[in-house]
């Protein structure tokens, strides 16, 4: 075979593929209420983001000193607080919504989640976004399927806004699951 017959071949197994890619195209649509201060939110929601608040300055976190604060409401109603630990040796801590959600759950077992609220407080003192790492959103995502309940996503945002999702499918597409 000629140089140029390999070429052809290769070029037309491209645009097959190309026309293929087209065809399959799909995209995702993600919806959040935005709202311009915690004072907009109901007072459910705000009662949870202020526990998350109350926890973040519990946080153990002397080598980030950026504080982090969560707060899980459970199916039936109980909130269970937690705060990012770290430790010198640095994988050996774990994030604000983990430490919230695992202590959640060993407590109370036969619940789910219905609600989380996660804030920052930064080295200056201010709050601040804290979006959860994808660990806890998959971590997030399983507890969801336990409960059969899609979970309220509360985070705090830039510029004091307060941003409101449903569903960890809203935040973590395509998560592992077996
Ligand atoms: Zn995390």
């Amino acid at each position: 075979m000629s140089k140029l017959a390999l070429h052809k071949i290769v070029a037309k197994i491209r645009y097959f593929n190309y026309i293929n890619a087209i065809d399959m195209r799909k995209s995702i649509e993600i919806e959040y209420e935005e709202y311009s201060s915690i004072n907009e939110l109901s007072n459910e929601n705000r009662e949870l983001l202020l526990q998350a608040m109350s926890a973040a300055n519990d946080s153990y976190s002397p080598y980030s000193q950026f504080k982090v604060g969560a707060a899980v409401k459970l199916i039936d109603g109980k909130i269970v607080t937690g705060n990012n630990q770290e430790n010198m040796a640095y994988p050996s801590g774990l994030c604000a919504e983990r430490v919230a959600m695992f202590a959640a759950m060993a407590q109370n077992p036969n619940t789910g989640i219905n609600a989380i609220a996660i804030v920052g407080k930064n080295k200056e003192g201010q709050w601040c976004a804290a979006s959860p790492c994808g660990a806890c959103r998959q971590v997030m995502g399983e507890y969801e399927k336990h409960g059969k309940k899609k979970i309220t996503i509360i985070l705090y945002a830039d510029n004091d806004k307060i941003i409101i999702l449903k569903g960890v499918d809203s935040i973590l597409p395509f998560q592992f699951s077996m």
